[in-house]
């Protein structure tokens, strides 16, 4: 693949700090990986580069690609999210009896909470990462879980992904940890959170360089304390800081960019950025009204299957390439995980493959975390088993592997590509802290043809030909159920999911939805006004045999 000028320059150059501010679609993820691999065609060190990624998934397709370009597998540099950066640091630079920590998975967090009151884990665990993270206050029955929860944790000799953060930086304030990188480069910087910052400034020599790549437009993060602001600070802390901008969109038809960008404007606290389409027009955004979430599902159906099978051509800059339309090229997206779960029964149930985050991910991989601990803690055999053979033979004949899926095995397969040389325990310990840093989000099985269920904030960095946006009706597009709401973030929400597609987007709305076991008649989204009504063709499905209805949106 030819990069463009911009991203040439944003691989090539020499200058120490660099900033690239770019929309969606314009190569940011692409760009890294390239300059990864520049870097060390350069001869640079690759323990002295760091990549960090928004998630492991995104990191082991990074890893992937850089491997193909690398003679050694030991040049692979460290490559990941800061949680395993974190996680590495804190193993090596902690005192020696407490660096044998284990981690507290989201699922275990939820076990924790779970036994100290029967309300909604999820929600007191957001606040206590929000109060660890940022400061901000917490209430009082809040405090009182918070002090219990954290005195669990001690006696279990358990960190969560927060202390993780906030150890390795008190390591560094106290200089136990010294610089240790001369390349940092950084995707999805719009939504690292101030200590993640502050880490990281740390973490660079006093002669190193940093990169980073974001777009303040899709910063979905606030909830966990990740903060616009720090694209503001970065001049102040870089002198000299060199601002690129990848204006060219390689994803999307023209129209979808018109749209988006046109809608992300309404946002009043935003950088304006320049974003030129380098595909044709395209079809306009379809808006689809439904009677409610039942014909929502068989619309999307008849959709799916109307577009099978057909000829997809995909130009990009200058090539055009002809597809055969398969599952794999649609996603269907939603604000929530609930509204998925009705979808993905629906498809089911029309022969559709579906492929989702998996809400167990977190249990399978600690019973596996879990075996191979004991594996490798076991009796003299296993020690002897660990002298000769490599990670990958290991899983094999260790029987870790028995009992799982296709799926999981290559999953699991694929990430300990990474760690295939050197020696075999610390190989394995390292895969062990790589699994035990994974979220759910990590193990989407993208490679599987089959439709994506997704929701905004997991569809982040991917891209599909086909993308259905649905309930879109005011009350979840924005949705101003949770706690905080923030319109702005909404709408950012609302533009990484549309800008996830590369042909077409199709958004339907819901005139009837049960939610929470009311039947609510929610009005359509008020985004609808902030969509250019001539990039949007407007169908009425009408399912059951009742009265046609007008077309009377706008
Ligand atoms: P997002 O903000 O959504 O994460 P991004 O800026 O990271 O987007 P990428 O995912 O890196 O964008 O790239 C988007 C698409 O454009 C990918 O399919 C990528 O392969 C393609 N692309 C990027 N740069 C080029 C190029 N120079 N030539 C051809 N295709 C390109
Ligand atoms: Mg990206």
């Amino acid at each position: 693949m030819n990069l463009n000028k911009n991203q040439k320059i944003a691989v090539e150059t020499s200058d120490r700090y660099l900033c690239i501010l770019a929309g969606p679609g314009t190569g940011k993820t692409l760009t890294i990986t390239a300059k990864i691999i520049h870097l060390l065609n350069s001869g640079i060190n690759p323990e002295e580069i760091a990549a960090l990624t928004f998630t492991q998934k995104a990191a082991i397709e990074m890893r992937e690609r850089v491997l193909n370009n690398l003679h050694k597998k030991e040049d692979l540099p460290f490559i990941g999210t800061f949680h395993l950066l974190c996680i590495k640091l804190l193993r090596e630079f902690l005192p020696e009896k407490e660096k044998y920590f284990k981690i507290c998975t989201r699922a275990m967090q939820k076990e924790i909470i779970s036994v100290l009151s029967n309300k909604n884990p999820d929600k007191i665990i957001e606040k206590i990462t929000k109060f660890k993270n940022t400061g901000l206050n917490l209430d009082e029955k809040t405090t009182e879980f918070y002090e219990k929860y954290e005195q669990k944790k001690i006696e279990l000799n358990l960190l969560d992904f927060d202390d993780l953060l906030i150890k390795t930086l008190h390591l560094l304030n106290k200089k136990i940890i010294p610089p240790l990188f001369s390349h940092i480069i950084i995707d999805e910087f719009q939504d690292i959170n101030k200590i993640q910052y502050e880490i990281i400034k740390k973490l660079l020599k006093k002669e190193g360089s940093l990169s980073v790549f974001g777009d303040p437009d899709q910063a979905i993060y606030s909830f966990r304390g990740s903060e616009i602001d720090l694209f503001l600070n970065l001049p102040k802390d870089f002198k000299n800081l060199t601002l690129i901008n990848l204006s060219l969109n390689y994803r999307s038809q023209a129209n979808i960019i018109y749209a988006s960008n046109k809608f992300i404007t309404a946002n009043i606290k935003r950088f304006s950025k320049k974003i030129e389409p380098l595909r044709q027009k395209g079809s306009k955004l379809t808006l689809i009204e439904v009677e409610d979430e039942y014909d929502e599902g068989k619309t999307i159906v008849k959709e799916i299957k109307s577009r099978l099978g057909a000829s997809d051509f995909t130009e990009t800059y200058g090539n055009r390439e002809e597809t055969q339309c398969t599952f794999s090229n649609f996603a269907v997206l939603a604000r929530t995980n609930r509204q998925l779960k009705i979808i993905k029964d629906f498809l089911a149930k029309a022969g559709i493959p579906v492929k989702t985050i998996r809400r167990d991910t977190e249990t399978w991989i600690a019973s596996i975390v879990k075996k191979l601990t004991e594996l490798i803690s076991g009796g003299y055999t296993s020690k002897k088993i660990l002298k000769d053979i490599r990670l990958s033979e290991f899983l094999e004949s260790s029987g870790i592997l028995e009992g799982l899926n296709d799926l999981e095995v290559s999953m699991l397969k694929n990430i300990s590509k990474s760690y295939d040389t050197g020696k075999l325990l610390e190989q394995i310990h390292a895969f062990i802290d790589e699994l035990s840093g994974l979220t759910s989000f990590d193990l989407f099985p993208e490679n599987l043809n089959a439709v994506s269920l997704l929701t905004f904030h997991a569809s982040k960095g991917l891209e599909f030909p086909v993308v259905f946006i649905t309930g879109f009706e005011e009350g979840l597009v924005p949705y101003t159920l949770s706690s905080d709401y923030d319109l702005e973030e909404e709408r950012r929400l609302f533009y990484v999911g549309m800008t996830r597609a590369m042909n077409d987007l199709i958004i339907i709305h819901a005139k009837n939805r049960l939610i929470n076991g009311k039947k609510l008649s929610l009005p359509i989204s008020s985004f609808i006004k902030e969509i250019p009504s001539e990039c949007i063709a407007i169908k009425e499905v009408r399912i059951k045999k009742d009265v046609p209805k007008q077309n009377g949106l706008f």
